[in-house]
């Protein structure tokens, strides 16, 4: 539907002013010159309507038409979204790929859900049943791990007159509902939701569950909570990217929304080749399979990258709705950030700091606010989670900029990626001295109830030595190791051990790249053990040299390389190997 006509007067890169839009509306998508394009208007001024288009606007010119949809920009959300491939509104690459080849084409339209795919719909209400928006009205196995539920539509709410079963598609109706004004609502298995406005839930909770990502570093020190909101700042080759994608494989959520938003050209295209192949951990499928990508593609201008994480969010906040845990991750959002400085210099604003729009806090704001843990819409408490990772590339690694303080202040996790580890080739880089997580006490509690009584003890316990380690550094610096006490080089000998054999892990190797909360918690008594049982031994006076260089220790080293269906058994006969081998020490001095 047309609604609006108006005449270009102005292009200037991706901003297009446009006259005679006095009836159309702010973000209306709208079709702009002979050829098409697809654009968003972003400002209005009486009959003059700026536009950011999302596609490439070389040739267009003044004088040529503009189309309002009379829609804002919207997503589709039904089956056929997990293992998609979209860019940044929401278009199939892989069906553009087909439509017109590998080259860019401009102004094509191309819905993003296949309207002839026929998925099996189960219904779970029966005719008769009260209904209202949110309510399950019943399934479709989407791919072999997703269920994708299909839910009264919001705004909806009556009796279900009607409910069919069978193979469908996503056009054709599968209910209808005798709403309590009398109208009847025909329901599809497709719904449209406008991408900028927040999906409706019924009540936040607090996060306190961890998302288990097999990191130990952050499941350990920095942990995250299903729901929680965190940021991994840090410069150029530190790791951002490997982290986010060590996330995408192995935290336990059961969607994963992954945002590219071009951090370097051949960037997207590793995770575009590289996901198909990964499996995921527990179920032994493609991780496609729970998986939907949004890819900003070379070929786009930089305001499409404005759009996708909208676009992301929004198909992320559609999971959880059905009762999901949804792990969201954005790369990077500084890149996001650029593009809505580029609109805002071209819409003449004035400037912020850096050339950054005065509201580019409360974006990022507004973008990390519709994470959460909650209750959703519907009747009975089913309860969903959206957690979104956001990765900030600020320039030079310089934290203080515009960006990332502004991130920093939203987000309660910090993943601070440290140039110094990562040219030494700690990885994942993750600073220890810098980070937190505000999740921390609820986690932990968690944890000490599901893992193990005594992790929050040893996670304390690692923490400080860690700190200490820091501390002793520098009085080595001054006056050198020997000026330390038995104990105190202890400390440092722990503390090296927790680093090289518990922090340092290799995303590469086939083991190390993921460690169970289980695993992690054996591996952490182990290292600490050493530094306990090791206090004792100074105390009845064994040489601390002789303790370092036990057989045992290079067991502890190699500890983390320990399958996880092994790890009882082995970690059983390294605590004995230990404990046998510091005795041994003991009853020697005793002699
Ligand atoms: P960034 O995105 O910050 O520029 P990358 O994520 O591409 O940096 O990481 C740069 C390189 O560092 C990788 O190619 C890889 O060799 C190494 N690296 C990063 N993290 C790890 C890790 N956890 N294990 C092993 N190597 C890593």
């Amino acid at each position: 539907m047309e609604l609006v006509q108006g005449t270009i007067i102005k292009v200037s890169g991706p901003l297009v002013v446009a006259r005679g839009m006095r009836d159309a509306n702010m973000f209306d998508v709208v079709r702009v010159g002979e050829q098409r394009l697809i654009g968003e208007i972003i400002e209005m001024h009486e009959d003059l309507a700026s536009i950011q288009v999302y596609e490439e606007t070389a040739g267009l010119g003044p004088g040529e038409p503009v189309y309002s949809t009379g829609a804002p920009l919207s997503v589709e959300l039904g089956p056929g979204l997990i293992g998609a491939i979209f860019d940044g509104i929401q278009r199939p690459l892989e069906e553009m790929r087909q439509l017109v080849g590998s080259n860019i084409t401009r102004g094509i339209e191309i819905n993003p859900l296949d309207r002839k795919k026929k998925w099996k719909f189960v219904p779970s209400v029966k005719e008769g049943e009260e209904v209202q928006a949110g309510d399950i009205l019943g399934t479709v196995q989407e791919t072999i791990v997703v269920e994708h539920r299909i839910m009264v539509p919001y705004g909806i709410r009556g009796r279900v007159e009607e409910i069919r079963s069978g193979e469908f598609t996503i056009e054709e109706v599968v209910a209808r509902i005798r709403q309590d004004n009398g109208q009847a609502a025909d329901v599809t298995m497709l719904q449209k939701w406008p991408v900028r406005r927040e999906r409706p839930y019924r009540e936040k909770l607090p996060p306190e569950e961890p998302l288990v990502t097999g990191q130990r570093v952050i499941d350990t020190l920095f942990p995250l909570a299903k729901g929680g909101v965190a940021a991994v700042p840090g410069p150029f080759g530190s790791g951002k990217t490997v982290v986010q994608h060590q996330l995408a494989k192995w935290a336990d959520a059961d969607i994963v929304v992954y945002i590219g938003c071009g951090e370097r050209g051949n960037e997207m295209t590793d995770v575009l080749m590289e996901f198909p192949e990964l499996k995921d951990p527990r179920t032994g499928e493609s991780l496609m399979k729970r998986t939907v990508l949004i890819a900003n593609t070379s070929n786009m201008p930089v305001a499409a990258r404005e759009a996708s994480i909208y676009t992301g969010i929004t198909i992320a906040e559609y999971f959880r709705d059905m009762g999901y845990s949804v792990a969201l991750m954005a790369d990077s959002t500084s890149r996001w950030a650029e593009a809505l400085r580029e609109m805002s210099g071209r819409l003449e604003e004035m400037p912020g700091e850096e050339g950054y729009p005065a509201y580019l806090a409360s974006r990022l704001a507004q973008f990390y606010e519709r994470a959460g843990r909650v209750i959703t819409l519907g009747s009975g408490r089913r309860e969903g989670s959206l957690t979104a990772i956001g990765a900030v590339s600020p320039p030079g690694g310089d934290l203080s900029e515009p960006v990332t303080q502004a991130t920093l202040r939203i987000v309660k996790v910090f993943w601070g990626l440290d140039a110094g580890l990562a040219y030494r080739r700690h990885f994942p880089a993750i600073n220890w001295l810098l980070s937190y997580s505000l999740y921390l006490d609820r986690v932990d509690r968690w944890n000490s109830e599901k893992i193990a009584k005594d992790w929050h003890g040893l996670r304390a316990d690692a923490m400080r030595i860690l700190q200490e380690e820091a501390e002793l550094e520098e009085i080595v610096r001054l006056v050198g190791v020997d000026a330390l006490s038995p104990n105190e080089r202890l400390v440092l000998e722990a503390a090296r051990s927790i680093r090289e054999d518990y922090l340092h892990q290799n995303a590469f190797h086939e083991v190390d790249t993921y460690t169970s909360l289980h695993k992690q918690y054996r591996m952490l008594k182990l290292i600490l053990s050493f530094c306990y049982k090791g206090r004792k031994a100074i105390e009845s006076g064994v040489d601390i040299e002789k303790m370092f260089k036990l057989p045992v220790r290079e067991n502890i080293g190699r500890a983390k390389y320990t399958p996880e269906d092994q790890v009882d058994r082995r970690f059983d006969e390294m605590e004995k190997e230990l404990d046998e081998q510091i005795s041994q020490l003991i009853s020697k001095e005793v002699e």
